[in-house]
This record gives structure tokens, C-alpha cells and sequence, in this order.
């Protein structure tokens, strides 16, 4: 879609009127050749990469409710590839790489800022994790550079490094090219372009069963009739284990609730993105202002997009102790969404025993930074049938080689 400066004058001046749709609402057609599972961030871009990348656009994405209104709607967007383990690194590296030039190629501002991201340290255990993070990663070449608490005060003048609070800061990790994305602008952008290759992104149909035939996927059952498939990929995350359930699968998923919350807008306070994964708070700043600030998950499992106020209290707390000007501010909304963990806190992205039925899945609290890169390699695992190299490690049978992906250290709190 291109816009000249006389048709955007035109459209301010008739008041969003006869503005084009971003894309169009198809009516399900009888069959494709594949149906994506889940109209967030991942499912839209493995659209995206299955048209652009393999040539394959007979495909719908089947969305139960609106686009974006999952998880990546509901994160606080922060991006970074700093993993421990090579397998990790690779991917969310491919991603950071896709989310750098994610701009040009979706023709849609995505509002991607390398501001940078901090993890802090408050005790010997944290300072040596990080700094074995840091080793490996820059054996995979992923900038990674140890920061003192000075350093960290001149970057963040808000944060109180004193050592006399509860948690002090001892130090931290920056991985400069790491920031953060406008989450809405991720989903429509992929939405956009997906719908210009001619893929039907239907909105308010849930998937309710999967038809499966000697083994093989057939087609789903949905709120909007029945639809026939060759290939099924299920990108549902927050009920991939109620999805995964309709092929007969039982994967090794817990779900959380995840929660977040805003501050009133205030004016530009911090200029990059500090997490904490033992104090169980992070903060960014938006354009707008509002302060974003991040949690731990709450402990029990839930389908509920709502979480505990103990959650929300023991992050203040931390919140108060580390960043004392907030302390007369005002929240002004919180939220909170489902998010998929696996026993090592690291995705499912994988065919499955039922042929042609492909699942992505388990992100947990950190899938919005793999976004572009999720959708590129599921795209590939389900055109080649085969998956690419940077997902193979991610299989659903590492649960029974026990060759488990252990990311609880980048992954815990931290997103
Ligand atoms: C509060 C919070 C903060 C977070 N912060 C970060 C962060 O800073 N950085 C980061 O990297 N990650 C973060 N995450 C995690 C991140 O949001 C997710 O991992 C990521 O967005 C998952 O993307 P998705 O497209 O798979 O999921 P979603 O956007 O949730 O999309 C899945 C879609 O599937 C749909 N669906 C489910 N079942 C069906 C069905 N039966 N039929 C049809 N549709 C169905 C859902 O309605 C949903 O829209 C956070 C999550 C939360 C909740």
C-alpha cells in the first residue's frame, strides 16, 4: 500500500474516512494449503515468510479473537539476543538481525530502537552468570559488555546504586544493539504485507477441533464451519496445550499468568531499557512516557489474563527501592496475559507425530523479541517439511533425549 502526500493530506482532511483497510476481512474459503493457528506477531509473520520466502500464499490465519490481542499486544517489547546457549543465541540473533531491517522490508514503522538493554547484578551469583553470558556470547559474536554501577548510573541517572538498599546494584551486562519495538506495529506490519500476498487473515474464528485422518492433519472445525488443510501450524500461544490437545498431543507446556503495568506519562526520564531478574522488576520508557514496567510471573498456573496483587506490590517495592523517583507517580493501568513455558524455558518449534500438523510454541515470558524470527524459520519448517538448522535443537523430541535448551538464566523474569 503507498501513500502519496496528497492522498495522506486528503485522508487528514476528510477525517479517516474512505481510508483504505490495512487488510481485508475474507469470508474462510472451503480449503488451503495451510492454516496458521493464532493471529499474533508469530502466526502473521510465519504467513509472511511462507509467502515471501517459499512461494506458498493459498494460506489463512485463523485468529479467535483480534490481531495482536494476545501476548503481543500485552508485552512490554523488549528485544535482545543475549542468550547463554549457542542454539538460543542463533535464533534470537536471526530475529534481533530480521528486527533491524524489519522496517523497510514490512514498508510499515515498526519503531524499532536499539536504546539498549541492561540486566542488573545484585549478588555473586548474578555477577557471575553474567559474566558467563557474556562469554558466550561473544563466542557466538552477540555484543555483550559487563557495566560497573557507575557506568550504569551514567546511563541511567534515575537508578540508586547505594549500597545500602535491600538489593544493591553490584553491576550489570549491556547489550547495546538490544532494545526495544512498537508490539501493535509488529502485528498489523506482517498483517499488511501477508494480506498483499493475497493470505486471508480471518478475524473472530476459533479453531475448536483438527481433523486428523491415518495419522494425517485434514483441516480444522471453527466457530465459522469446518476448513480444509493440507498443513496445519499452530501458533497459539497462552492455550498451546488445549490446541496441541485437539491432534491428540500432550506437550509439555505450564501456563501463567504474566503481568505489566504502565505509569502516567511523564517526560523522558531513561533512555534504555533496565531489567532485574532477582528484584523481579523491569522498566523502559515509552514515546509517549509512560514508564513500562515488568514483572515476575505469578507461581500458580491460570488461563486467566489476570494476575495477583502480591505480584504487583512486590514489584513496586523493588521498583521504589532501585528507581526512587517513582515513588510519587501513578499507575495507570496494569494487565496481564497467558504465557506457554517449557521445563527449560525455551520454544517448541517442531513438527509433530501427526503428519503435516507443526506446532510453535512455549516462548514463555520472551517470544516477543523472536518474532521475525520465529515466523522465518516455522515458515521453513513447514514449506521444506523439514526444520531449517536454527531451529532443529527446538524439537519436541529433545523432551525425551533430555538434550533440554536451558535458558531459565536469560529467560526467568527477563524477556
Ligand atoms: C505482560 C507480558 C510482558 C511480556 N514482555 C515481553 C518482552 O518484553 N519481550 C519479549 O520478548 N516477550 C515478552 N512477552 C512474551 C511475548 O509477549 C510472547 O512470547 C509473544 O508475544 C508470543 O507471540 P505469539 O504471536 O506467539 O502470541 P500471541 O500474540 O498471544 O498470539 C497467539 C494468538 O493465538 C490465538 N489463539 C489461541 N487459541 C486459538 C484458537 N483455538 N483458535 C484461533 N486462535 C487462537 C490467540 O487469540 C492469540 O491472538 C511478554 C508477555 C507478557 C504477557
Amino acid at each position: 500500500m503507498k501513500y502519496s502526500i496528497f492522498s495522506l493530506l486528503r485522508q487528514a482532511r476528510d477525517y479517516h474516512k474512505n481510508w483504505p483497510q490495512a487488510w481485508r476481512s475474507p469470508d474462510p474459503k472451503p480449503e488451503y494449503d495451510v492454516i496458521i493457528i493464532g493471529g499474533g506477531g508469530h502466526g502473521l509473520a510465519t504467513a509472511y515468510y511462507l509467502a515471501k520466502e517459499h512461494g506458498i500464499t493459498n494460506v489463512a490465519v485463523l485468529e479467535r479473537g483480534w490481531l495482536g490481542g494476545g501476548n503481543t499486544g500485552r508485552n512490554t517489547t523488549i528485544v535482545r539476543s543475549n542468550y547463554l546457549w549457542d542454539e538460543s543465541a542463533n535464533l534470537y540473533e536471526k530475529s534481533l538481525q530480521l528486527f533491524e531491517d524489519l522496517s523497510q522490508d514490512l514498508n510499515y514503522n515498526v519503531m524499532f530502537s536499539s536504546r539498549g538493554v541492561i540486566n542488573l547484578a545484585h549478588n555473586e551469583h548474578d555477577l557471575k552468570e553474567l559474566a558467563r553470558r557474556g562469554h558466550a556470547c561473544r563466542l557466538n559474536g552477540i555484543d555483550y559488555e559487563l557495566v560497573s554501577p557507575e557506568q550504569i548510573k551514567e546511563i541511567a541517572p534515575i537508578i540508586n546504586i547505594s549500597k545500602s538498599i535491600r538489593y544493591p546494584v553490584l553491576g550489570g551486562a549491556m547489550q547495546r544493539r538490544a532494545g526495544n519495538a512498537r508490539h501493535d506495529a509488529v502485528a498489523w506490519g506482517y498483517a499488511r504485507r501477508a494480506d498483499e500476498y493475497g493470505i486471508d487473515i480471518i478475524q473472530n474464528c476459533e479453531v475448536t477441533g483438527i481433523d486428523v485422518a491415518n495419522g494425517k492433519v485434514t483441516g480444522v472445525q471453527t466457530t465459522r464451519g469446518p476448513i480444509k488443510a493440507r498443513k496445519i501450524g499452530a501458533v497459539p500461544a497462552g492455550h498451546a496445550s488445549v490446541v496441541g490437545q485437539m491432534a491428540g498431543l500432550r506437550l509439555p507446556i505450564e501456563s501463567h499468568c504474566l503481568q505489566a503495568m504502565v505509569s502516567e506519562p511523564i517526560k523522558p526520564v531513561l533512555d534504555t531499557v533496565i531489567m532485574s531478574n532477582t528484584v523481579h522488576v523491569y522498566i523502559s520508557q515509552s514515546d509517549k512516557g509512560e514508564l513500562v514496567l515488568g514483572a515476575g510471573i505469578d507461581g500458580f498456573n491460570s488461563y486467566a489474563q489476570k494476575g495477583g496483587i502480591d505480584i504487583i506490590e512486590h514489584q513496586l517495592e523493588g521498583l521504589c527501592e532501585l528507581y526512587p523517583i517513582v515513588k510519587r507517580l501513578r499507575v495507570m493501568r496494569t494487565w496481564g496475559g497467558i504465557v506457554d513455558i517449557c521445563p527449560d524455558a525455551s520454544p517448541i518449534i517442531s513438527k509433530t507425530s501427526v503428519e503435516g500438523f507443526y506446532m510453535n510454541c512455549g516462548w514463555g515470558t520472551g517470544g516477543f523479541k523472536a518474532t521475525p524470527g520465529s515466523g522465518w524459520v516455522f515458515a521453513y519448517t513447514i514449506a521444506q517439511e523439514r526444520p531449517h538448522d536454527l531451529n532443529e535443537a527446538f524439537d519436541l523430541k529433545r523432551f525425551e533425549t533430555g538434550l533440554l535448551i536451558d535458558e531459565h538464566g536469560a529467560a526467568a523474569v527477563a524477556h
